[in-house]
C-alpha cells in the first residue's frame, strides 16, 4: 500500500464533475440485479494484482457532469442501480453523493466498492463526503485488494478473504447474486469490447 495520507480529494476535478475510467450499462455481474457500473478515475493503493492499474492515475480522464451520468443511467430502463467501483470511489465522495442521490430518488439502488475499510470510511481523516455518501448506499464492499488472500469463486461474493460485504439496507440481505468468479463481455455498436466481472476490472479493448 503507498502513501494514504495524501489528499486526491483537492485535485482540480470542477465541482458537479467526476473524473471517471469508463462506464457500462445493464452489468449483471458487479451487484445485484441488471445495474450501470460507473469506474472513478485515481487510486493510491497500487495494490499488487490490482485488476485496473489504468485506474491508478488522478490525472483527468473523462471529465462528466452529475447531471449527465444520472441522465445516461435513468435512459436506460434495464438498470436497477449503479456501482461505484474504480479507482477509489470515495476520493470523488462528494459528487458521487450527488449523483447516488439522484438515482435513489428516482428508485435506483446504489452499492460501492471501496479498498478503504469501512472503519476509516467513518473516522474523522475519511476522504471528504465519505460519510455522506455512506448514507447513501445500499451495499457497501469494503478493503483492498490482498492478492495472497483472493478468491475466485462461485461461492464467494468478494474477490479478497479480507472483503467484507456491508448490507445496509435490509432489502439486499437475501440478494446477493453476483459471485466473484463470473465476468461478462459487452460489445459496442463501434466494435469495441468491454469485459468485466465482481473483481471490478473493467478492461476495454478497441474493435
Ligand atoms: S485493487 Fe482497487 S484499491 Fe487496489 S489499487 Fe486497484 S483500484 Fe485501487
Amino acid at each position: 500500500m503507498t502513501n494514504q495520507t495524501a489528499n486526491p480529494s483537492s485535485l482540480n476535478i470542477p465541482p458537479g464533475y467526476l473524473n471517471i475510467m469508463g462506464y457500462v450499462d445493464e452489468s449483471q455481474v458487479n451487484g445485484p440485479g441488471c445495474r450501470a457500473v460507473v469506474w472513478v478515475q485515481g487510486c493510491l493503493r497500487e495494490c499488487p494484482g490490482c485488476f485496473n492499474p489504468a485506474s491508478w492515475s488522478f490525472e483527468t480522464n473523462q471529465l462528466v457532469t452529475v447531471d449527465e451520468l444520472a441522465d445516461k443511467i435513468l435512459s436506460n430502463p434495464r438498470n436497477e442501480g449503479v456501482t461505484f467501483s474504480g479507482g477509489e470511489p470515495f476520493w470523488q465522495a462528494i459528487a458521487l453523493t450527488q449523483l447516488a442521490k439522484k438515482l435513489k430518488a428516482a428508485g435506483l439502488n446504489v452499492m460501492s466498492f471501496s479498498g478503504f475499510t469501512l472503519g476509516e470510511l467513518r473516522a474523522e481523516n475519511a476522504p471528504a463526503g465519505a460519510q455522506e455518501l455512506l448514507e447513501q448506499l445500499d451495499i457497501l464492499i469494503d478493503g483492498p485488494f490482498v492478492e495472497s488472500l483472493a478468491i475466485n469463486s462461485p461461492h464467494s461474493p468478494v474477490s479478497s478473504r479480507n472483503q467484507r460485504v456491508h448490507i445496509f439496507n435490509p432489502a439486499f440481505k437475501d440478494k446477493i447474486s453476483w459471485a466473484s468468479d463470473q465476468i461478462e463481455i459487452h460489445i459496442f455498436k463501434d466494435g469495441s469490447r468491454l469485459i468485466t466481472g465482481f473483481q471490478g476490472q473493467m478492461n476495454l479493448s478497441e474493435g
